[in-house]
């Protein structure tokens, strides 16, 4: 009898977890192919969709383009009871900010919230890019469908709108569409000042720019592989707990891998590993591309983390381009050279990753190690309002991701018996009943 309800309890708490889990593989599944295309399409077939372009039209140019996008989120709100709070944010770029504003504009992006039901404050951020350009960079009229560059990054943003609208969650989620990328990260810049003047307590931003593209200019073709960019530490860094982890205290402890950003970045591939086990998301040790931006940077500049999702392998043909046939090779970012069954992989990466930040507690604000000369690391943390328990992670000094861990109960501090602290790296993570992790807290105190 008594092993009977020992047997019981054990599959009623199975359950409670594998349904959790189910949530996230029902996501994976529901993610569309079908819809990325017809909304790459759409996008494609605005013209150009240049932050400089067109904004009367309702056919061509950037103010069709984001009229439509504003549209798509509010009919997902329609669907969903109204569970999005869509708006334009706005700011006006005057002429000669830099070299690629010729003239006075808008600069607009459409924001979609889906408010969270026990931290309404608190927000995970997906992002894509509305506008587009050709081989000049100021040619706001000659055709620029943007179809990887970035109608991938914009449909998925919406697709994962259309899906996880479906679901509560305790976190607030922002799905956003940004303008002005291509003229100097402007619409990035603009929502990630106007969310700092708003008090918005970011848990991260995923930016999403170039996601369906699976064959490099060099020849190689790869649906499996894609690149987190995450910068080492923030520039931005004011917070007095962060301060330990500056110059000298650096060389001593460590934390020099381990800003906000590069948990971030870890969190999608821990999850991008455990759900998808198909993909092989690769970690880049740098903000983005060698000497190149993306939209996550003004939210980084801000202090706030942020990482770009991207393709592993680039097409420069197809990017930046006048469309042309030149040398037999045809130019242009078209919407033939997407692969959408590598877009709705990587959307689904964003999707599952949004999903399961939304539904964890806040991460550990603090978190004290100490363990010299001792066989053993301790760990001490604050406790989490609505976290069930905490799980300890670990790595090795050279490793791009938290390898090992322990779940160790509803407890604020651990000690992991024989692990020596010189050896690895450590960090605390939050769980929720549901087993829903917060991003890893990189130790902020050292305990002597
Ligand atoms: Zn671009």
């Amino acid at each position: 009898m008594k092993y009977f309800i020992y047997c019981a309890i054990l599959l009623v708490s199975f359950m409670s977890s594998s349904q959790t889990n189910m949530n996230l593989y029902n996501i994976v599944d529901s993610i569309s192919e079908e819809r990325l295309r017809e909304d790459v399409k759409t996008l494609a077939n605005f013209g150009t969709r240049h932050t400089l372009s067109d904004t009367v039209s309702e056919t061509r140019g950037i103010g069709a383009a984001r009229r439509w996008i504003k549209t798509q989120f509010d009919n997902i709100s329609t669907a969903c009871d109204n569970c999005l709070e869509v708006f334009y944010q706005k700011d006006l770029v005057k002429k000669g900010t830099n070299n690629r504003i010729i003239k006075d504009v808008m600069v607009v992006n459409v924001v979609a919230i889906q408010r969270g039901t026990k931290y309404p404050n608190r927000f995970v951020i997906m992002s894509g890019d509305i506008d587009s350009r050709v081989s000049d960079p100021n040619d706001f009229t000659t055709d620029a469908p943007g179809a990887n560059d970035n109608a991938t990054g914009m449909a998925g943003t919406i697709e994962t709108a259309r899906i996880l609208s479906q679901y509560k969650f305790d976190n607030s989620i922002i799905y956003v569409g940004l303008s002005g990328e291509e003229q100097g990260l402007f619409g990035g810049q603009g929502i990630a000042r106007y969310a700092k003047a708003q008090g918005w307590n970011i848990v991260g931003v995923l930016n999403n720019d170039m996601i369906g593209n699976i064959k490099g200019v060099d020849g190689v073709i790869d649906n499996r592989t894609f690149r987190i960019f995450s910068e080492p530490i923030t520039t931005a860094e004011t917070d007095p707990e962060q301060l330990a982890h500056q110059n000298n205290a650096r060389r001593f402890y460590g934390g020099e891998v381990d800003g906000t950003s590069r948990q971030l970045a870890r969190y999608v591939h821990n999850i991008t590993t455990t759900y998808m086990p198909e993909m092989n998301p690769m970690m880049v040790y740098r903000l983005d591309r060698f000497g190149r931006g993306g939209h996550h940077k003004p939210f980084c500049d801000e202090g706030f983390a942020g990482i770009r999702i991207m393709e592993a392998h680039e097409n420069y043909t197809q990017q930046h381009q006048d469309i042309r046939m030149e040398n037999d090779i045809m130019y242009g970012d078209t919407f033939e050279h997407v692969n959408f069954e590598y877009c709705k992989k990587l959307t689904t990466v964003n999707a599952i990753t949004m999903a399961s930040l939304a539904s964890a507690p806040p991460a550990p604000s603090t978190v004290s190690i100490g363990g010299i000369v001792e066989p053993s690391a301790k760990l001490n943390w604050n406790a989490v309002e609505g976290a069930k328990g905490y799980k300890v992670y670990w790595r090795n000094t050279t490793s791009p991701t938290w390898d090992h861990s322990r779940y160790v109960g509803n407890v604020t501090s651990f000690t992991l018996e024989g692990i020596v602290i010189d050896n690895y790296y450590f960090g605390v993570a939050s769980v929720s009943a549901n087993g829903f992790e917060s991003v890893v807290t990189f130790p902020n105190k050292i305990e002597r």
